[in-house]
């Protein structure tokens, strides 16, 4: 699938010099969206996945799907003050901006195997912060999944000795 063709590349948003890749437009095709998430929950199934987990917004779009595909859990990670019950965080930095992760601290046992996913790769900083608040509650990252990975800003050195899986590189 030349999931490119699906893609918008949106100069200039939200700031400046940022080429903002949108798949909301590969989202309004059923076709093609149904095969993003089949090639993700193909690339899922060998790996013995427990739980998956995504931040917020876009994780969510991408995981639920794969999560009701496997008969698995879904677990939202969330920007600060959004998740009601006892959390634990961490804080990181954008492509464009800073923020705080947070997951609910029952949310993954101990040695559950965890798909985390997410739209698209950039520096690799909200999921190397996501990496953190799995691996603070005891949950073993066995695999990450976009659907986007922009290779030239190098997220992927940033999360090296983690299994990636990506549907399409800019
Ligand atoms: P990063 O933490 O730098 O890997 O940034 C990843 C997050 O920011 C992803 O969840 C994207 O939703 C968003 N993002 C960063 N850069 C872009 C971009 N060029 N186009 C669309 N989304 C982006």
């Amino acid at each position: 699938m030349d999931y490119k063709k699906y893609i918008s590349v949106v100069e200039d948003f939200p700031l400046e010099g940022i080429r903002f890749k949108d798949i909301t437009t590969l989202m309004q095709d059923g076709e093609v969206f149904a095969k993003a998430v089949d090639d993700i929950a193909e690339y899922a199934k060998d790996r013995n996945i427990d739980v998956i987990v995504g931040p917020e917004a876009r994780g969510f779009i991408v995981g639920c799907p794969v999560a009701y595909k496997l008969g698995l859990g879904f677990v939202p990670v969330r920007k600060d003050g959004k998740l009601p019950r006892e959390v634990v965080k961490v804080s990181y930095g954008l492509e464009y901006g800073k923020d705080v992760l947070t997951i609910h601290k029952d949310a993954i046992k101990p040695g559950q195997r965890v798909l985390i996913t997410d739209d698209l790769l950039a520096t690799g900083g909200t999921i190397g912060a996501t990496i953190e608040l799995v691996e603070q509650l005891g949950g073993v990252v066995a695999g990450i999944a976009f659907m986007i990975e922009l290779t030239y800003l190098d997220g992927r050195e940033k999360l090296s000795g983690y299994d990636i899986f990506t549907l399409t590189q800019y």
